[in-house]
């Protein structure tokens, strides 16, 4: 039976700071991290507003500053302020009173909302602190995935690459993200976990669409993959792959059952099955595994 305690990033250590902090303050302590995790979860969904807004259509994140679509008046900084910035405004530019789409409220809203529920989760099993560093990143990428692809059917580097980087950078700087103490094991681990994810899903892809001369596996599909494995470990990016072409088969087989001889070729983008996925093992990924694992004949059980 595998151990899961050996699995990084989901080993748990009850010495860790904030759990300390946790016993010995209560509540208190607890609601002073969620708030904070809910100030950063809103600060990174507008940001994310922007990286969905501007990446597919080329545009830099950098150089220009954040203006109304409509009258092109940059906007001021109060106004800019998650959450509090909209409702301020009551949903209309300052200058020229055009209606804000509600979609930037709820973005940074659902990340902020996301942020605390991950910091939770990862607190009240016993997670390093640390691990936060590789699932709050992961949690950006899932979310501005699932947004991009539903609707520009593409992955874009802009978002894969950064993810990659900050997944094997962060795994080697805080070691203990990964449950380990050694700062090359960790990112040692990472960027095998990527090297094999990868290689793998590159393997697929070029044999898919040699077989099925069609694309069965896009290159943003892998690149995402990628990252996932640097920020998640195998597991994490195997789980992830797993429950999103099942979840992600399943569509296509209903829809392609709703509209049998209509359309034969159907596109259905990978994307956001496996953004969730990547969302759920954060979240249940140990109980889903250990649920996955008893159901498993043991091995030693005719002994
Ligand atoms: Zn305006």
């Amino acid at each position: 039976m595998l151990n899961l305690t050996s699995v990084p990033g989901l080993t748990e250590d009850t010495s860790n700071w904030w759990i300390r902090m946790a016993d010995f303050e209560g509540w208190w302590s607890w609601g002073f991290f969620c708030f904070w995790a809910f100030v950063f979860g809103g600060c990174m969904g507008s940001f994310l507003n922007v990286c969905v807004l501007r990446i597919p259509r080329g545009e830099s994140l950098l150089t220009a500053p954040s203006h109304c679509p409509v009258c092109g008046t940059n906007i001021r900084w109060y106004d800019n302020l998650p959450i509090l910035g909209y409702l301020n405004l009551r949903g209309r530019c300052r200058a020229c009173h055009t209606r804000i789409h509600p979609r930037y409220l709820i973005m940074e809203v659902v990340c902020a909302l996301l942020f605390t529920a991950i910091l939770m989760k990862a607190g009240w099993s016993g997670q390093p602190a640390a691990v936060l560093l590789l699932y709050y990143p992961m949690a950006s990428l899932a979310v501005t995935t699932f947004l991009i692809d539903l609707r520009w059917r593409i992955i874009p580097d802009a978002t894969t690459w950064p993810a990659m980087a900050v997944g094997l950078l962060f795994a080697t700087v805080f070691p203990a993200a990964n449950g380990m103490t050694e700062w090359y094991a960790s990112g040692l681990y990472a960027l095998i976990s990527l090297v094999i994810v990868g290689g793998g899903l590159a393997l697929f892809a070029i044999i898919g669409r040699l077989l099925a001369r069609q694309e069965v596996f896009g290159w943003g599909d892998v690149k995402f993959m990628m990252a996932a494995a640097a920020l998640l470990g195998l597991p994490g990016a195997l789980f992830t792959l797993f429950a999103g072409s099942l979840a992600g088969s399943a569509y296509g087989i209903a829809l392609a059952c709703r509209r049998s001889g209509r359309r034969r070729s159907l596109h259905i983008p990978f994307g956001p099955f496996l953004a969730v996925s990547a969302l759920l093992w954060i979240f249940a990924g140990e109980k889903l595994l250990r649920l996955y694992l008893s159901l498993l004949p043991d091995p030693g059980a005719g002994m």
